[in-house]
C-alpha cells in the first residue's frame, strides 16, 4: 500500500522487524500502553490538543504491534473518521466481503498495518522471489519471528502479495483441496 511504503521511506527503515512505537512516536503521536479488556486490541483517539494511540499490554507482543500499526494506519488514511474508534480483536482479521463504510476502514487500516510490518520489499528480498508454502509451518513460524508478527498476520499479508504456495488466492488450502472425493 501506498501511503505504508511512504511512512517506510521515510523513516528508512529497510529491515525487519520494522519499530513500530518509532514510527508513531516520529509521527507525533503518543503511545497508552495499557491493560484493556480481553476483547480490545487498541484504540486511536484524536483530539485538538493531540492523538493518541492505545494498545492492551497484556496482548501477545506481536499482536501489540499489529494494533499499533492499524491505529496508525486510521490516523494516516481516515482523516474523515469518528473521533474515536475502538477496536475488538474480532476485528483484526476479518473476512474481506463486508461492504459497510466502517468495515471498510477495518479493511484499509489492516492492509495499512500488514504493508508497514511486512513490506513487500522486505519479504520479496527475504525469500529471493520463491514462494513461501502455506503447509511448511516451521517456516512461516521463523519468518514470523523475524518480523515480530504473527504466523497468521504473515499467512495473510503473503496472500496478500502473492508470495504464498500451495493455496489458491480466494481457494482452501491444498491440502483441502487434494483431499480424494468421499467414496460412496
Ligand atoms: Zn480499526
Amino acid at each position: 500500500m501506498a501511503e505504508a511504503e511512504k511512512v517506510l521511506a521515510r523513516a528508512g527503515y529497510v529491515r525487519p522487524p520494522v519499530p513500530i512505537e518509532d514510527i508513531i512516536v516520529d509521527t507525533g503521536l503518543q503511545i497508552q500502553s495499557q491493560p484493556l479488556e480481553t476483547n480490545v486490541s487498541g484504540f486511536l483517539i484524536r483530539k485538538d490538543s493531540g492523538a493518541y494511540v492505545g494498545v492492551n499490554s497484556l496482548h501477545h507482543r506481536n499482536r501489540q504491534r499489529f494494533t499499533l500499526a492499524h491505529e496508525l494506519g486510521h490516523y494516516i488514511l481516515h482523516h474523515d473518521s469518528p473521533t474515536v474508534f475502538v477496536d475488538d480483536a474480532l476485528i483484526h482479521f476479518r473476512a474481506e466481503t463486508t461492504t459497510t463504510p466502517n468495515d471498510m476502514y477495518e479493511m484499509e487500516a489492516n492492509a495499512f498495518a500488514g504493508a508497514l510490518l511486512m513490506p513487500e520489499s522486505m519479504l520479496r528480498r527475504d525469500l529471493a522471489e520463491r514462494y513461501i508454502d502455506a503447509m511448511d509451518e516451521a517456516a512461516v513460524r521463523n519468518m514470523a519471528r523475524r518480523y515480530e508478527v504473527s504466523p497468521q498476520a504473515l499467512t495473510i499479508r503473503l496472500m496478500r502479495v502473492g508470495l504464498l504456495g500451495g493455496v489458491d488466492p480466494i481457494g482452501p488450502p491444498a491440502q483441502q483441496r487434494k483431499r480424494p472425493p468421499t467414496e460412496f
